[in-house]
């Protein structure tokens, strides 16, 4: 079977599954996301609130060259029909999972993103696209971010380049590092200088800084929110699940969910302060 006609199959039963979990009513997480307008205004707002935060700093920015640094999953491209497969129990939470779906590149554009990194573009920034998607989804991560027209000059995935091992940077802080460093290359292979970041964006706290280091402390940081980080929404699953412990991936949701105290703790506690 070809690959469009095999993914024309795979959209049909798709259509069919949504049309039976409406029926079964979908979590609240991914029913917000497929259906409620307020989820599409509210990634439009975070990336017009980037390009009034990019307004506001670039007349004083003294360097010569600058960068915003982007992550891609549920940030400029939705996995919400994976999410909803995993949901639905039609697909297991794992690597190979998420590897397959990404493998038809077909995943649909994030309200806002493509004009906001328009702008960049616009205005002379470099578009660093940073995703712990493993090396061996280069191929069809490319081939998604050109079939929805996104701009950017830069892709760098859990991979490794002669000068740059970034297999295990899941906290991305060294290719935060690399941009300053000027150790990267764009997606020719030509070197990029060394250059700040003016805007870190993305829907994981590990977007805009490393939550491991223990200076980087909620209050340390939300100062952040109103210069160079914007956090895009994504309600579906994230380190926000884990109560701030790393949990590898391949742990399922439903195992995540049973670890999560029950509301009502949660609630006696709220209570009680
Ligand atoms: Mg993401």
């Amino acid at each position: 079977m070809s690959k469009i006609s095999s993914f024309v199959l795979t959209i049909l039963c798709f259509v069919s599954l949504l049309s039976c979990a409406d029926q079964a009513l979908l979590p609240r997480d991914l029913a917000y996301v497929w259906k409620a307008d307020t989820f599409r205004y509210a990634t439009i707002q975070a990336y017009d609130t980037a390009t009034q935060l990019l307004k506001q700093q670039l007349p004083s920015y003294t360097g010569k060259n600058w960068a915003v640094f982007v992550d891609i999953d549920d940030t400029i491209l939705s996995n919400r029909t994976i999410w909803t497969l995993i949901a639905l129990g039609k697909e297991t939470n794992s690597d190979e999972t998420y590897t397959n779906y990404h493998r038809h590149a077909a995943m649909p554009a994030i309200d806002g993103a493509i004009e906001f990194l328009k702008f960049v573009r616009l205005k002379g920034g470099t578009i660093i696209l940073c995703t712990n998607r493993p090396a061996i989804e280069r191929p069809f991560t490319l081939e998604n971010l050109q079939n929805q027209g996104v701009p950017f000059d830069a892709l760098y995935l859990l991979e490794k380049d002669a000068q740059n091992d970034f297999t295990h940077d899941s906290t991305k802080h060294l290719r935060r590092e690399a941009v300053t460093k000027g150790t990267l290359n764009d997606i020719n292979g030509k070197p990029l200088p060394a250059m700040t970041s003016l805007l870190y964006i993305g829907d994981q706290i590990t977007d805009l800084y490393d939550p491991t280091n223990p200076a980087n402390t909620f209050d340390a940081m939300k100062e952040h929110f109103k210069t160079d980080f914007v956090v895009i929404p994504n309600p579906m699953y994230g380190l926000w699940m884990q109560h701030g412990v790393f949990v590898p991936r391949e742990v399922s949701r439903s195992e995540l969910d049973s670890n999560t105290p029950p509301v009502t703790q949660d609630l006696n506690q709220i209570l009680a302060n």
